[in-house]
């Protein structure tokens, strides 16, 4: 019998352990040079001018909103198909989401239905791509969109790291960019996050409120030649610097995330040649010259000719002790956002008729050949036997 394969493992090796053990051993645990160094890196590898660590990607869609100038009465505009984080924030700030409903082929945000919503709200500051499963959205469309009316536009780029749009890096394209390794993502730092922005304005103002609104960081104030005890406060900021043995991990990370993409890549296309002639559909792919970092494989089940439902087949996977999920349950079907701004589930019909047919598979560069092939056999045993 074989053993329980888990939806998402991170994969991680001595290079990481070796560097975590350093940074315990130089008795410098919270942000430091590690941290400074993975900022580097990370600014480096997406090509952006400047890049700022913290504790989740959460805290770094706050900060991002709270820099461009998100606030009371204010409102933001984002898809209905993605994680509660991406719509929290703006409520952390006193501000209202607008949801939008989505592409039937990519799942992303549908830059027709954001025009339609465009003149109908005041106040509108911002909009919040979200690039799902690690495909970017529409950026030429959402950039138009945007410039038209004067919005921001913040990235909500947890599943992009590394995303192309147009062969340009997800993360030179707006005002903010922001990553997320948590432990499921593309890299894991277990919790972690990393804001990007060419803007010197927002990272001066992301910079002080990611620690208390202090004026200026502990590791510069304990490394600069001015009194290491004088700092000042000049806003009510926030906790949300990344420790140095997280970006230990993330240092080694993001010199896999490469080759991270390209094993992925690689799974999801023995799971498309495999699923073609099942009853079920396979991820679109927008662009095939861009760079998808295929941190979901969501495949849709076609129910009409099927005699299970979603649930009943991710029971029979699970039987087979195979881990899977639903990216996402839309967020307008959850209690607090559906009762706050009354939705109805059909209010985002692509939205809900995708998450009744969703079903992400295991797709992570831990998982061994022999695991791709047992998820493709039980898939295809599983669809044929309940194949109408
Ligand atoms: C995981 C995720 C987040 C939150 O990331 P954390 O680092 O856990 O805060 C935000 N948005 C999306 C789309 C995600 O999948």
């Amino acid at each position: 019998m074989s053993s329980f394969l888990p939806f998402a493992l991170p994969l991680l090796g001595e290079d990481e352990i070796t560097e975590v053990t350093d940074t315990l051993r130089s008795g410098w645990l919270t942000t430091g040079p590690k941290t400074a160094q993975f900022e580097k890196d990370f600014g480096a590898f997406i090509g952006a001018d400047y890049a700022l660590a913290v504790n989740s990607a959460t805290s770094g869609l706050h900060l991002a909103l709270e820099a461009v100038g998100v606030g009371k009465g204010d409102k933001v505009i984002t898809t209905t198909n993605t994680f509660t984080a991406t719509a929290e924030v703006i409520r952390y700030l006193g501000a209202d989401p607008i949801l939008v409903d989505i592409d039937p082929k990519t799942f992303n945000i549908d830059p027709n239905e954001i025009r339609k919503i465009a003149d109908k709200h005041e106040n509108i500051k911002a909009i919040m791509p979200v690039h799902f499963a690690g495909q970017s959205c529409e950026m030429d469309a959402i950039r138009e969109i945007a410039n038209e009316n004067n919005w921001k536009i913040v990235e909500d780029a947890a599943h992009a790291l590394p995303t192309t749009w147009q062969g340009k890096m997800i993360g030179t394209l707006s005002d903010i960019t922001v990553y997320s390794f948590y432990v499921t993502k593309t890299i894991a730092t277990g919790e972690g996050g990393m804001i990007v922005s060419n803007n010197e304005d927002y990272i001066k103002r992301m910079k002080v409120m990611r620690l208390h609104g202090i004026s200026r960081d502990a590791f510069d104030r304990y490394t600069s030649d001015k009194p290491a005890w004088f700092y000042e406060i000049i806003a009510p900021g926030y906790k949300y610097n990344m420790t140095d043995i997280a970006a230990s991990l993330g240092i080694h990370q993001l010199k896999k995330a490469h080759a991270f993409q390209e094993r992925r890549e690689w799974m999801a296309k023995q799971y498309n040649e495999a699923f073609a002639d099942l009853p079920a559909t396979t991820p679109f792919v927008a662009h095939p010259d861009d760079m998808h970092a295929w941190h979901l494989y969501v495949l849709q089940l076609e129910l009409e000719s099927l005699t299970i439902n979603r649930d009943q087949f991710i029971e029979l996977m699970a039987e087979e002790k195979i881990g899977t999920s639903v990216h996402f349950i839309p967020l307008h079907l959850h209690p607090y956002w559906r009762d706050r701004y009354d939705f109805k589930p059909d209010d985002f019909p692509v939205a809900l008729d995708v998450f009744n047919r969703a079903v992400s598979l295991p797709i992570y560069p831990k998982m061994t050949d022999d695991d791709v092939k047992r998820v493709i056999d039980t898939v295809t045993k599983i669809l044929k036997v309940h194949t109408k």
